[in-house]
Parts: structure tokens; sequence; C-alpha cells
């Protein structure tokens, strides 16, 4: 099947946003956002045996590299409008493409966001690298990651089927290092493969929240690019108190995970739940009177907000446990997923 064959086929989709006046099909595509906004861009590459494995569906590829992308929107309060797909493939499998297109454009639409255009072209394995753009009323501020303030309460979002080390279950269940029961199998690889960005969410904390990205390295690999972007705004060296308890105590977990985690020694449970990669929500500062608020915005997205801890002063992460027993994080024991 020819390169046009295939755009038009799978990728040539009637468009809906409204700011896209050309999409598809030129040499570029044409936008225009109402003069009362701003422009959001975000781009995030997605390549096979890097982000994800090779066993992957075709239609959870598609799915998650737009999600991730979303998911940046998200982070910064912005309301996603279009995006640009550079499709790579090693060779032209139509049923693998009917899948990507079918799981990529399913979530396009549900956000309302249109595939303004892109690229294919071969490469040596396959990788998705998604452009998308938002949008941001001019009155309202962005969320940063440098607004945390000494004091504020620090959130995570969730749900019942959604919680904080999810996807790292199935990371190490595919390497060996656990074995996981068939339905928290299932669970921790459906979470892996199709995280829901917090789109709506994101949207509800513009004004709530003091700070906010989304956890893509784990939330204390996460949190501490928030404590270093705050502190270098407000002269500062912002720190972390976890609440370590609440943690072991199942509160941050997914209802079908819980019970799982439970069998798991302490430190393991920790570690794996507080640095997950690909957990995708959001976590986020806010003032501590604004507590009713941070609770009204989830609820209105279908999330709940889970308390994570607090900024301090301390310039450090500290774990602290029920009875007042603090542990301080390291991050070269335990840090994020890094690159390189
Ligand atoms: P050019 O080589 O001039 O850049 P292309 O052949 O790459 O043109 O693309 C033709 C049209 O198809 C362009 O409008 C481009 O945006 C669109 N396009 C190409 N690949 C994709 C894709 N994977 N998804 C969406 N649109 C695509
Ligand atoms: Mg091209």
């Amino acid at each position: 099947m020819h390169e046009f064959d295939i755009i038009h086929r799978y990728f040539n989709v009637e468009q809906t946003a409204a700011e896209v006046l050309l999409g598809v099909g030129d040499d570029a595509a044409l936008l225009q956002l109402p003069p009362s906004e701003r422009l959001v861009v975000s781009t995030d590459a997605f390549v096979q045996n890097v982000h994800f494995f090779a066993n992957a569906s075709a239609e959870n590829v598609g799915h998650k590299a737009l999600a991730v992308n979303l998911s940046d929107m998200a982070a910064m309060g912005a309301r996603p409008v279009a995006f640009t797909l550079a499709l790579g493939m090693p060779e032209v499998d139509e049923t693998w493409i009917a899948g990507f297109s079918k799981g990529l454009l399913a979530l396009a639409d549900r956000h309302g966001c249109a595939l303004m255009g892109g690229d294919t072209t071969r490469s040596p394995v396959v990788m998705a690298t998604v452009t998308v753009l938002g949008a941001l009323p001019k009155d309202t501020p962005a969320l940063l990651r440098s607004g945390a303030q000494v004091g504020d309460a620090m959130w995570v979002t969730g749900a019942a089927h959604a919680g904080l080390g999810d996807a790292r279950l199935f990371l190490e269940a595919e390497q060996g290092a656990v074995q996981l029961p068939e339905a928290v199998y299932a669970h921790a690889r459906q979470r892996m493969e199709r995280p829901a960005p917090r789109v709506a969410m994101g949207q509800a904390l513009r004004g709530v929240a003091s700070a906010a990205l989304d956890i893509s390295d784990g939330a204390l690999a996460d949190v501490q690019h928030i404590l270093k972007a705050s502190g270098k705004k407000t002269g500062v060296a912002l720190g972390a108190e976890i609440n370590a308890s609440a943690v072991l105590n199942g509160a941050f977990a997914s209802d079908a995970t819980r019970a799982f985690w439970r069998t798991l020694p302490e430190q393991q449970r920790l570690h794996w739940q507080l640095n997950a990669g690909d957990d995708y929500e959001l976590l986020f500062t806010a003032a501590p009177e604004k507590e009713a608020q941070v609770q009204a915005a989830a609820q209105q997205a279908g999330l709940v907000a889970r308390k994570l801890g607090v900024i301090t002063a301390s310039g450090v992460t500290e774990l602290r446990y029920d009875g007042g027993r603090t542990e301080r994080w390291n991050r070269h024991d335990t840090g994020g997923f890094a690159h390189f």
C-alpha cells in the first residue's frame, strides 16, 4: 500500500475542531484560535522498545501515543485543540495501521482534538511522535511547575480503578520481578497501555492549583521538578513531606491492586508506588485553604484527589510515618525512570 493511500484511508479524518481551517492534505495545516486564547504546544515521541513493548496491541499504541500528549495539556490546564502525527514503521501492515488509527482517533474524538496533519515514513521500529496544540484563556494563568509555596498541600488524582504504581506492577511482571494474579496483571496492563489523560481535571484546576505536572517518571521523581522550579522562583530551598503511612494503608492504590500490594514488603510497596513511571495522574499543589475547591474540581472531573503530603522549607524530600518517624528519600536509591 502506498503512503498516500495509508494517509487517505486511515488518517484523513473529518475535522471537527472549529479552530482547524485546513487539516490533512495540503503542505501544512492552518489554524485560528479565538483572540481570547493563548496557544499551548507540547510534543512527545513514542518509540517501540523504548516507550512500549513490541507485543502491545496496535490500538493501545495508538491510544497511548496521543494520551501522553493530552496528559501534558492537562498538566498545563489547557484545552486540547488539534495534533499532528509523525508515524514511522518498518513495513506497511494494514491490519496494524487500522488498529493504531482506531485507538488514536477514538481518544482524539473523546477529547474533541483533531488530527490536522503529520508525516508517514519507513523507520527501523514503530514510532509515533505526536505534537499537540492546546488553548488557554488569556485571563487565566497556566498551571506551571513553579508556583508551589511552603505549606501548600500536595495532591495526586486517582479513581477507584486508578492508583499510583499500577503500571509499575505491569513492568515488574514483564521483567519477571513479580508474579501477579491474573486480574491484577490485566488491570496493570490496561493502566500501562491505556492511560486516561486527566484533561477535564487540568482545566478545573485553573486558579485552584499553585503548581502542577503529570506523573510520567514516578511521583517522587516528579515532585522534585516542582520543588526545583518553585524553589528557584521563591528563593527558598523547598522540600516535601510525603505521607508514607497513607501509601502503606492503600490510600493511593486502585481497588484492583490494593490487596496485592499488601502481599509485598513495605519498602517495596513504597518504592514501586512512589517511583512508578507511567502513572499519568496529575500531581499538583494548592494552598491548604483551597481543599474544598480541589475536591470540587476532582468531583467535577469524575475523579478523586488524594493528599500526598505537604511542601516544606526543608530542601529535602522526607517520608513521614504515623507516630512521627521520618525517613529521607534519596533519588539515587529509588529514582524515577531515566532514559540515559
Ligand atoms: P510533504 O511530503 O509535502 O510534507 P506528505 O506526503 O508528508 O507531504 O503529507 C501529505 C499530507 O498528509 C500532509 O497534509 C500531511 O500533513 C498529511 N499526513 C501525512 N502523514 C500523516 C499522518 N500519519 N497523519 C495525518 N496526516 C498525515
Ligand atoms: Mg511529509
